[in-house]
C-alpha cells in the first residue's frame, strides 16, 4: 500500500482543527497536529510533511511570518493558511509569500480536500519538473565532460608530437608538462620530471643563461650548444599568472647553411684582397710615371676612393668572419673608460664637422672587465661612428659608461632618424639597413654585425631601444671581471 501524505495541522482553534483532522483522515490523508510553535518546527524536521494547514495566528504569531520561515528552509514546501474570513489584503500576502492558497469558513470537507489535493499536485508538478531539470543538466553536464576528455586527449596528442620540444612550467619554474621533442632533447625520464624544478632536472648551462636572462628581459631567444654538435634555438615566453613555456626549435641545419656561407664569403674576401692591394697600388704609381692631365687625375681619384670603399667592405667581412669563427682568443684586463675616451678623442673632428654636441658620462671607479682591447676599441668606435652618422646636424650624442651589480653599462643615445620598431632585431643581422636610411648616408651593413660578434664573444648582450625620428640608444652591457673567475678563464685562453 503506498504511503499516505502526511498534512501538518498548526491550528489554535481546536474545533477546526478537529474538523481538518476527520474531513483529511476521510480521505485517507495522515495527519498531524502541532500545539506550538516548537511542536510544528520539531515535526517538520522529523517528519517532513507533504503539506502544512497555518491558521491565520497560530500561537501569538502571524500566519504569514511563520510561512515565510518555513519557506526560507524548506522552499517547495505546500502551505495554505486558514482564515476565519476572506479578506483581500491576505490573498494579497498569500501571493507574495508564494504561499499555496487559503481556506475559509464555511468549511465543507470537500473544501478541505479538495484544496489540499490541489495544492499537493502542484507541488508533484513542480517537483516532476525540477527532477527532469536537473536530470537534463546533469546529461549536459556529463555530455561536456566526456567531450572535454576526448578533446584533451586529443590536444595531449598533437603536444606530443609536436616536432618543437615544449616545456611547461608554473610561476616557480617547476615543469608541468614536456613534450616527447624536448625528453629527447634532453634525454628526460618523461612523466617523472612534472613538479620537479627546471633547473634540477635540466643541468645545462645555455638552459641557466636563457633562465636567467628572462628574469631580466621580455621575450628572449638563446642557442643552446649540445657536445653532439646540435644547435636549438630556445625561447622563453612568460604567461602572465599561469608560468612560463620554453620551446625549442634544431636550428643544426640553419647553423650548418651558415657556416658554409660563411667560409664562402671568407674564401672570397680573402682572393679578392690582393688584386684590390695591387689595383690601389697601380693607382699610386700611374702618377709617379707620367704627367696627367686634370680629368685623369679626377678619374684616378674616382677609382681610388671606389677600390678603398671595396678593400674596407672586404676587410669588414674577413673581420667579422674571424670573430664568428671564434678566433679572436685574446683577453686582457682592460678599463673601458680608457678606451672610450681615447676612442672619442680621435672622433672629435667628426663632431666638429657635424656640429654635434658630447654629453659623456663616467662613473666613479668603474671595474675592469676581461676582453680584447682592439675589439672593444672597434666596438665603442661602431656604435659612437653609427651615432654621428645617423644624427641630424646640431644635436645631441650622449655617452655613459657606469657599473651596476658586476656589470659594465655603456650606452650611447642620439636625436638622430631612429629606426622603426620591427627592425631593431634585424640591424643586427649581416648587411642589413634600416629602411628609413636616407639614400646619400653610405655604409655596408655590416658594423652592427661586428658589434654584436664582438659583444657576444665577450658574454655580453646588446640591444636598441629607438623611436622614429626622434633618436636611438644602443645599450652594451659586458660582464666586469671577477676575481675568482680569472684563474679558469686565464687557463682556457693560453
Ligand atoms: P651601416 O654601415 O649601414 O651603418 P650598421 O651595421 O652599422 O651598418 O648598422 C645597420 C643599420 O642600423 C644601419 O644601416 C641603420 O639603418 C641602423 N642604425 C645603426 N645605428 C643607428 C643609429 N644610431 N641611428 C639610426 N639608425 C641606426
Amino acid at each position: 500500500m503506498p504511503k499516505r501524505d502526511l498534512v501538518l495541522l498548526a491550528l489554535d482553534d481546536s474545533t477546526i482543527l478537529q474538523l481538518m483532522q476527520r474531513a483529511l483522515r476521510a480521505a485517507s490523508y495522515e495527519t498531524a497536529a502541532a500545539s506550538d510553535r516548537t511542536a510544528l518546527n520539531m515535526i517538520i524536521q522529523e517528519t517532513v510533511p507533504a503539506l502544512i494547514m497555518l491558521g491565520e495566528q497560530f500561537d501569538g504569531l502571524p500566519g504569514g511570518k511563520l510561512a515565510r520561515e518555513i519557506l526560507e528552509r524548506f522552499p517547495t514546501m505546500p502551505i495554505l493558511i486558514y482564515t476565519e474570513r476572506e479578506s483581500l489584503l491576505l490573498y494579497k500576502e498569500i501571493v507574495q509569500a508564494g504561499l499555496s492558497g487559503c481556506l475559509y469558513p464555511p468549511l465543507r470537507n470537500d473544501d478541505i480536500t479538495g484544496s489540499v489535493e490541489r495544492s499537493l499536485q502542484r507541488a508533484r508538478n513542480l517537483g516532476d519538473w525540477l527532477r527532469r531539470e536537473v536530470k537534463r543538466t546533469t546529461a549536459s553536464l556529463e555530455r561536456r565532460a566526456t567531450m572535454s576528455e576526448s578533446e584533451l586527449k586529443r590536444y595531449e596528442f598533437i603536444f606530443a608530437n609536436i616536432q618543437d620540444g615544449v616545456i611547461i612550467l608554473d610561476e616557480d619554474g617547476r615543469i608541468q608538462l614536456s613534450n616527447r621533442a624536448m625528453e629527447l632533447a634532453f634525454d628526460l625520464p618523461g612523466k617523472q620530471t612534472r613538479g620537479k624544478l627546471v633547473s634540477e632536472v635540466i643541468r645545462h648551462p645555455d638552459i641557466d643563461s636563457l633562465l636567467k636572462r628572462a628574469r631580466d628581459l621580455p621575450l628572449k631567444y638563446h642557442e643552446i650548444n649540445f657536445d653532439d654538435g646540435r644547435i636549438y634555438n630556445a625561447q622563453y615566453t612568460p604567461i602572465g599568472g599561469f608560468g612560463s613555456v620554453i620551446t625549442m626549435q634544431d636550428i643544426s641545419y640553419l647553423k650548418q647553411l651558415d657556416r658554409m656561407k660563411n667560409e664562402f664569403v671568407h674564401t672570397i674576401s680573402h682572393d679578392l684582397r690582393s688584386p684590390l692591394t695591387s689595383v690601389l697600388g697601380y693607382t699610386e704609381l700611374i702618377q709617379r710615371v707620367g704627367s696627367l692631365n686634370g680629368q685623369q687625375i679626377e678619374f684616378l681619384d674616382r677609382i681610388r676612393s671606389s677600390v678603398e670603399s671595396i678593400t674596407s667592405l672586404v676587410n669588414e667581412l674577413l673581420d667579422l668572419s674571424r670573430l664568428e669563427a671564434g678566433f679572436d682568443t685574446r683577453r686582457e684586463l682592460v678599463h673601458l673608460e680608457n678606451i672610450l675616451k681615447f676612442a672619442l678623442d680621435t672622433m672629435e673632428g667628426q663632431f666638429k664637422v657635424n656640429s654635434l654636441t658630447l654629453h659623456l658620462d663616467i662613473g666613479k671607479d668603474l671595474p675592469e672587465l676581461r676582453g680584447n682591447p682592439i675589439r672593444l676599441r672597434q666596438l665603442l668606435d661602431n656604435l659612437i661612428t653609427n651615432a654621428v652618422k645617423y644624427s641630424s646636424r646640431g644635436s645631441t650624442i650622449s655617452v655613459s659608461l657606469q657599473s651596476e651589480d658586476n656589470q659594465i653599462i655603456f650606452r650611447v643615445a642620439d636625436q638622430g632618424i631612429g629606426i622603426p620598431q620591427s627592425e631593431h632585431v634585424r640591424i643586427f643581422e649581416k648587411f642589413y639597413r634600416a629602411s628609413n636610411v636616407p639614400d646619400q648616408v653610405g655604409g655596408s651593413g655590416l658594423g652592427l654585425a661586428i658589434v654584436k660578434s664582438i659583444v657576444d664573444s665577450h658574454q655580453g648582450r646588446i640591444w636598441v631601444e629607438s623611436t622614429m625620428g626622434k633618436g636611438s640608444i644602443f645599450f652594451v652591457v659586458l660582464p666586469a671581471h671577477s676575481p675568482d673567475k680569472f684563474s679558469v678563464a686565464s687557463d682556457l685562453n693560453n
